[in-house]
């Protein structure tokens, strides 16, 4: 560039300039923020483009959804905000429902989105994408934030990471308009005004008389049991939560995403006497989970009429009492308040009665025994049950690789199929039970950790994020995705009552080559009918590393309706007669 001897001197009177771009990056950088999954137009394009130059990895979806299921899932595997970047409007709310989904689930994200000219919005003058994207974002998310000038764009950038992973985690909304981003100011005040955050989530000791309290509940337990959630799975206080349970000798459940906390071959895991262990248990230790309708919010048939008590560990004092009363509040940090049972445990801790844990004991054999000879069938069409228990020896032999898994049958019977043998190993559709969290999930599983991702999904689930398959083959990614093709939601054999031209609402085309979409992107496919191809085929995608879709016919009457949640549907007296 040239410049005059007069442009010279103006410019070193002010001394050099960044902008509002380079001051996002620079506050993401300095809060050691590494990946952005995003989906690139106006006003954040160049964004990106600088992010890339900078050395972030900028990561592009096909569709906001997944990209903000990806920094969800990130959030959870890391502890730290996941960052999913968006367009105004439309994008913006195509990311939303994975903002909403982060909070929900409590995983640590922030929602990065550009928005319209603000004067315009306010005044509602039909502005480019217009829309009052802070106030619909607000009730979504833990907290919501608006950056209108560049010098306050550090504080804004912390504040949104310190939100989103203290206390309780959960999403985070960060508005960026696009004239935040030409913004400039001087580049050393610029530097000046960002914000390292110290300590991002502060230790959260419980108080010690909350403990003992606690404790003297366990001691006085006949039929004492743990249950595991993904909360526990989050904190990475693995050592110490492991110890905890083999020190208490008390059974325990895992939640689904906690399934490998401890390996689900553990000798005190109650997962197949769960219905026993529910029903009979007298003191009910919870850690990082919550009473919500995943446990029939602590109440009701499942729990038997036996009266129990309640030990509950959260970070959240609002979660006690929500639905039954808590008998022994514990308000901390996971971490900490297994570490500060460990000490209050002492050394001549007893273990529960033998009746109890030798009744859970004799219960879960029987039902393992039950179930083995039906996960070893090789029959075609597949059931469940056939393609499932292969699947399983898979992730026996190979315990580092992630599991991701959505679907309605296929969920359910995965879940209790296949053992997890290590923490944060299993991914799934979480508190909602929403469809569509598969490829975001698989993609940012990969990317975080490195480790190979098999993505066990039904053919509706899989359809929710099927077109991110091109994005795992640009990445070039090691996933390898097993789409359950039964034809349809459920089931695929629903007939149109009216003999009309139109297909039943929950049936899709017979015999889908799910396959041939990965080749498409230059992926491997295959196509199996068979439990003993299923196995050859997904070791063989997995030896090689790269993107795969193995597309697996399962027997169309195979599944049930809703899976094991059926009874969550309404039915009218009219029209089912
Ligand atoms: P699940 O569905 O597996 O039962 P939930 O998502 O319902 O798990 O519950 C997770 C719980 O864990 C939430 O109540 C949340 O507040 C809590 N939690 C999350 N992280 C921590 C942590 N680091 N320490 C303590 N509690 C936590
Ligand atoms: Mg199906």
């Amino acid at each position: 560039m040239s410049s005059t001897a007069t442009d010279k001197s103006t410019e070193e009177n002010i001394g050099e300039l960044t902008d509002g771009f380079h001051l996002v990056i620079d506050a993401l950088k300095l809060n050691d923020v590494k990946t952005i999954y995003n989906v690139p137009g106006i006003p954040i394009t160049d964004l990106g483009r600088y992010m890339q130059a900078e050395g972030l990895r900028v990561l592009s979806f096909r569709h906001e959804q997944h990209a903000g299921y990806a920094a969800a899932i990130a959030g959870y595997l890391t502890k730290k905000p996941g960052i999913c970047m968006t367009v105004s409007a439309p994008g913006f709310l195509n990311g939303l429902t994975a903002l909403a989904h982060a909070t929900t689930n409590c995983f640590p994200m922030i929602l990065i989105s550009g928005s319209s000219e603000r004067e315009i919005v306010d005044l509602q003058q039909g502005d480019y994408e217009e829309m009052d994207q802070l106030a619909i974002a607000k009730p979504l998310c833990k907290a919501a934030f608006r950056i209108l000038h560049a010098e306050d764009i550090g504080i804004g950038i912390a504040r949104a990471i310190r939100a989103a992973v203290s206390g309780r985690p959960g999403g985070v909304y960060l508005d960026l308009p696009a004239k935040l981003l030409g913004q400039t100011m001087d580049a050393i005040a610029g530097e000046k005004s960002l914000v390292k955050v110290i300590d991002a989530a502060p230790a959260q000791l419980p108080a010690p008389s909350a403990v003992e309290r606690a404790l003297n509940v366990i001691k006085g337990a006949k039929r004492p049991l743990i249950i595991l959630g993904k909360g526990a799975a989050y904190a990475q206080a693995d050592d110490d939560i492991r110890a905890f349970v083999e020190k208490s000798g008390i059974p325990y459940l895992p939640m689904s995403m906690a399934k490998g906390l401890l390996p689900d071959t553990h000798p005190q895991s109650a997962g197949p006497a769960r219905s026993l262990a529910l029903k009979e248990a007298d003191v009910v230790i919870m850690i990082g989970a919550r009473l919500n309708w995943l446990l029939s919010h602590g109440k009701g048939k499942t729990w038997g009429d036996k009266p129990k008590q309640f030990v509950q560990i959260d970070i959240e004092p609002k979660e006690m009492d929500s639905n039954v009363e808590i008998a022994a509040p514990v308000v901390g940090d996971i971490g900490s308040c297994v570490s500060a049972f460990l000490d209050g445990m002492g050394n001549d801790w007893s273990t529960p009665p033998s009746e109890w844990t030798e009744a859970i004991y004799a219960k879960k054999q029987s039902n393992i025994e039950r179930m083995a000879p039906k996960l070893q069938n090789n029959n075609v069409p597949m059931d469940y049950q056939g393609a499932l228990g292969a699947l399983r020896i898979i992730i026996n032999e190979r315990p580092d690789a992630i599991l991701v898994n959505e679907g309605a049958n296929t969920l359910d019977f995965a879940r209790s199929i296949i053992d997890m043998h290590k923490p944060r190993k299993r991914l799934d559709v979480g508190t909602w039970g929403v469809m569509g969290i598969g490829m975001g999930q698989a993609i940012a599983a990969a990317v975080e950790t490195g480790c190979p991702v098999l993505a066990v999904e039904g053919d509706s689930a899989f359809g929710f994020s099927g077109m991110e398959i091109e994005t795992i083959c640009r990445y070039n990614l090691p996933i390898c995705v097993v789409v359950f093709n039964n034809g349809g939601i459920y089931r695929g054999t629903d007939v149109n009552p009216t003999g009309g031209e139109d297909v039943a609402p929950t049936v899709f085309v017979k015999d889908a080559r799910y396959d041939k979409m990965m080749e498409a992107f230059g992926g491997v496919g295959y196509y199996v009918t068979s439990p003993d191809d299923l196995k050859r085929a997904v070791n063989e995608a997995m030896d090689f590393g790269k993107p795969a879709l193995i597309n697996a016919v399962i027997d169309e009457n195979a599944g049930t309706e809703s899976g094991r949640i059926g009874n969550l549907n309404p039915q009218s007296v009219v029209a089912k007669k």
